[in-house]
């Protein structure tokens, strides 16, 4: 195996989300009372992540609650735009936004962030395949779900995965404390659960690098004990849990029928399998995504 179980991991669980707007850009909510939401609804981190701006932060951590500096750039790759979730960095660079997606992210890096790709339901594999220096994309974001019905992007990860990129997946709320009255608040939708070994903003940021981490806007994944021979998830009550590899060959999908509902399943490896993700989804059709185990070589030349 040559990806780490967080399951496995020494650590704590910790809750965050991190793409997070505010009245410094195009959010409702103060900086001040959109981490304050956050803190009293069970998270224990954020990122701010305004318009092509880094949003003071200071004041705003606690002993049980970090938040962390960042901002969403507007980027360009010959003529298809990309927005681009920046967690922290202290300050956008002056050549940006508008500059070219991979001097972007080589940029983010160099100051000690990491970009994630926002939103890449309208984007397409071909836009995606050929930019460097991502550590993963959102696989849901809860603003555009709630807002245009195109949220979920995991078809798009599936799409690199299968190609051997490595790209972690990311619940974020791209949260503006949008709403009315056909549409639920963005804030407190999708998130990701982090395993660390203590609540500090190095601990947090070499758990999300190394993909220790799951991604949820509902159930919650207990455990993933991964054997020679099988990959056991044990879940929260769910409708499906899912085991996705390269192809049908290494795929595989567990359904709860009639009343009953799924608490876990087992896969059986083939021993073909490059990588297994496991996806749950509940009867209310909410879902969790581990992120992809690797075993094999393949795709190595694509680590970020
Ligand atoms: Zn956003």
């Amino acid at each position: 195996m040559l990806s780490e179980n967080p399951f496995a991991t020494e650590g704590n669980w910790y809750r965050g989300n991190l793409h997070t707007h505010t009245t410094s850009s195009d959010g409702v909510k103060t900086p001040a009372a959109m981490a304050e939401h956050y803190h009293q609804n069970g998270y224990d981190f954020l990122c701010l992540t305004d318009h092509n701006k880094v949003t003071d932060i200071a004041g705003l951590s606690s002993d049980d609650f970090l938040v962390i500096p960042g901002t969403e750039l507007d980027v360009q790759r010959k003529e298809q735009g990309y927005h681009v979730v920046a967690v922290n960095v202290p300050t956008v660079p002056t050549s940006l936004p508008g500059t070219e997606v991979s001097a972007a992210l080589a940029a983010i890096r160099e100051m000690g962030g990491e970009a994630i790709v926002a939103h890449p339901y309208d984007l397409t594999i071909n836009d995606l395949l050929p930019v460097e220096g991502y550590l993963g994309i959102e696989i849901f974001n809860t603003s555009v779900h709630h807002a245009f019905g195109r949220g979920y992007a995991t078809l798009h990860w599936d799409a690199l995965l299968s190609r051997g990129k490595r790209v972690w997946g990311f619940a974020t709320d791209d949260a503006h404390w949008h709403f009315n009255d056909h549409r639920p608040n963005d804030a407190c939708g999708g998130w990701i659960m982090v395993k660390a070994p203590s609540l500090t903003l190095p601990n947090i940021l070499d758990s999300i690098r190394r993909g220790l981490f799951y991604a949820s806007n509902g159930p919650e994944i207990k455990d993933i004990t991964i054997t020679d021979e099988t990959v056991t998830v044990r879940t929260s009550d769910c409708k499906s849990i899912t085991f996705v590899g390269q192809n049908w060959g290494t795929s595989e999908k567990f359904t709860a029928l009639g009343s009953r509902l799924l608490s876990s399943a087992e896969y059986k490896r083939r021993g073909t399998e490059e990588y297994l993700r496991v996806e749950c989804v509940t009867k209310e059709g909410q879902c969790a995504w581990s992120n992809p185990i690797w075993f094999t070589q393949r795709g190595d030349k694509d680590v970020l």
